[in-house]
């Protein structure tokens, strides 16, 4: 971090070189104050527009991004460091979250007749959905664009304006974010970015917004989710994982194996609901085992995957791999040499005792662990024993869903890996550590609201119930109505 002429700026690097891309402004807190009270001057104008409005501005927008598409996988890729092709994936995906968040919306969102029961039947009972005014989204590096804009549709399509900031590992993204919105808004201060370290985050957390929509690490999200709590804000975190996988008897191991690969080391292993442990029964380990290791020996860091795109989780990811070694832990590839200057290889561990780092912390690195069962309870049990809960995956031809149901998790994939992110119209969230709050479908719009109920009489009832002029009668009606409706014991 530099000071110049008083103001604070910060480089954007490209990780694969150590290059710096271009310096950034650092927004202090009177500026992260300023653009707050311009977004709130937006909100009454935005809401105005309407769901049928503002799904035409969201989908120019998403015009715009895609017409962008090969720039904006370009500019994700230097900073991050990831490939130009899961770059552009990963902008596609965000694409089809904001359309799916635009068309949606006034369908999800809209109000409805609710029964109002024997009591009140005279009453009209609306219940509908207000946004909460202006959302500050805080951002990680990992998927700069696809992670964000799974706040940021939702919360614009739902009525809210938007005040975002994204890591000071990817603020070129944040920016191109904020330059492609403004080319199509309407009219200002409807989506803002401020740029900043951790600083800059906390500063949006204690300004005048209504929500904060937070994606990063579990430690800093008890932060932000306790300066919430001192504003009386509410907060969706979307945390760290270590997700699981259980391989049955029965799995298809050729692609258990392949998907699992990926899962566990596309993006040098930086995914949130990456594939991190593998418990796999024992009648099937010798085969997963074999057939996984084949294929990542083929991986190429540099080509298949990118650096780490945070030099200090290179520190991260050996302290695991020691800590596993010296518990005993083997290497069916790669060993404690795997992490280099940039580059991790490609390192699988086995019988990785369940009190290691690599187990018990996310690893963020394309490292997996893979450990045998006796049966399949015991797998599940293993893959629960975690203080993360955000996605799992399972193999198995015939109990997926049974095994599926017994996983404290988010999100599980049955014969498959992350997909549900791709999928629009299902919530993307974790429990216990990995957060709490859901993004993406029709949970991820009502998320960026709050419930309003309105109610009025549709016709004049003789009893009065809400009034002092309450007769005798009222009374023993309400009396003789309560016996008859609940007084019987059931069972
Ligand atoms: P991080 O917690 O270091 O930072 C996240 C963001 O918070 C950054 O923009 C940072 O500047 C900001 N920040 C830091 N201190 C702050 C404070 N005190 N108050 C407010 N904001 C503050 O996380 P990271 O390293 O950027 O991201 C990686 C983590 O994100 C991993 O744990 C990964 O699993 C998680 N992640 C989760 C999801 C999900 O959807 N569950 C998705 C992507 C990444």
């Amino acid at each position: 971090m530099n000071v110049t002429d008083s103001l604070v700026t910060f480089a954007s690097h490209n990780p694969k070189t150590g290059e710096v891309l271009k310096d950034f402004h650092t927004s202090d807190q009177s500026t992260v104050d300023r653009v707050v009270a311009d977004a709130r001057t937006a909100t009454t104008a935005w809401q105005a527009l309407g769901y049928e409005g503002r799904r035409k501005v969201l989908l120019n927008w998403c015009s715009v991004l895609t017409e962008n598409l090969n720039e904006i996988g370009a500019l994700i890729s230097s900073e991050t460091g990831k490939p130009v092709g899961d770059a552009t994936l990963e902008a596609s995906l965000a694409i089809g979250h904001l359309a799916w968040a635009a068309k949606n919306a006034g369908r999800v969102l809209k109000s409805h007749v609710r029964p109002s029961g024997i009591l009140m039947f005279n009453m009209k009972s609306v219940v509908g959905r207000s946004p909460m005014g202006v959302v500050g989204v805080i951002g990680p590096w990992n998927y700069p664009i696809f992670t964000p804009m799974g706040s940021i549709s939702y919360a614009l399509a739902a009525g809210n304006t938007v005040v975002f900031k994204p890591s000071q590992f990817t603020p070129a993204v944040g920016e191109w974010l904020e330059h492609s919105f403004a080319s199509i808004a309407p009219f200002p201060h409807i989506f803002s970015v401020v740029q900043g370290l951790g600083e800059t985050g906390q500063f949006l957390t204690t300004s005048n917004v209504d929500k904060i929509s937070f994606t990063g690490s579990t430690r800093t999200a008890k932060l932000v989710a306790a300066t919430c709590a001192a504003r009386m804000i509410p907060v969706v975190l979307e945390c760290g994982g270590k997700d699981p996988v259980i391989i049955a008897g029965d799995a298809d191991i050729d692609k258990a194996a392949e998907y699992v690969l990926w899962s566990a080391m596309s993006n040098a292993g930086q995914t949130c609901i990456g594939a991190e442990r593998v418990y796999v029964v024992e009648e099937v380990a010798d085969a997963f085992i074999e057939k996984i290791t084949r294929l990542a020996k083929k991986l190429e860091p540099g080509k298949s995957y990118g650096p780490a795109t945070m030099p200090s989780q290179l520190g991260v990811i050996q302290s695991h791999i020691d800590d596993a070694a010296s518990k005993g832990a083997k290497f069916a590839l790669g060993s404690t040499h795997s992490v280099g200057e940039r580059y991790v290889e490609p390192v699988i561990m086995l019988d990785v005792p369940e009190d290691s780092l690599a187990i018990t912390d996310e690893t963020f690195g394309p490292t997996l662990t893979i450990n045998r069962t006796a049966t399949i309870e015991e797998a599940i049990s293993l893959a629960n024993a975690t203080r993360y809960g955000l996605a799992a995956s399972v193999w198995s031809k015939r109990t997926g869903h049974h095994i599926a149901s017994q996983l404290q998790c988010g999100m599980v994939s049955i014969n498959s890996v992350i997909a549900f992110a791709a999928i629009a119209s299902v919530p993307f969230g974790g429990v216990k550590d990995s957060g709490y709050g859901r993004i993406h479908g029709p949970e991820g719009l009502m998320e960026f609201t709050y419930p309003r109920t309105v109610i009025s009489p549709r016709f004049k009832f003789p009893i009065e119930f809400t009034t002092f002029a309450r007769t005798k009668f009222a009374d023993n009606f309400i009396k003789t109505l309560i016996k008859f409706l609940h007084s019987k014991v059931v069972g």
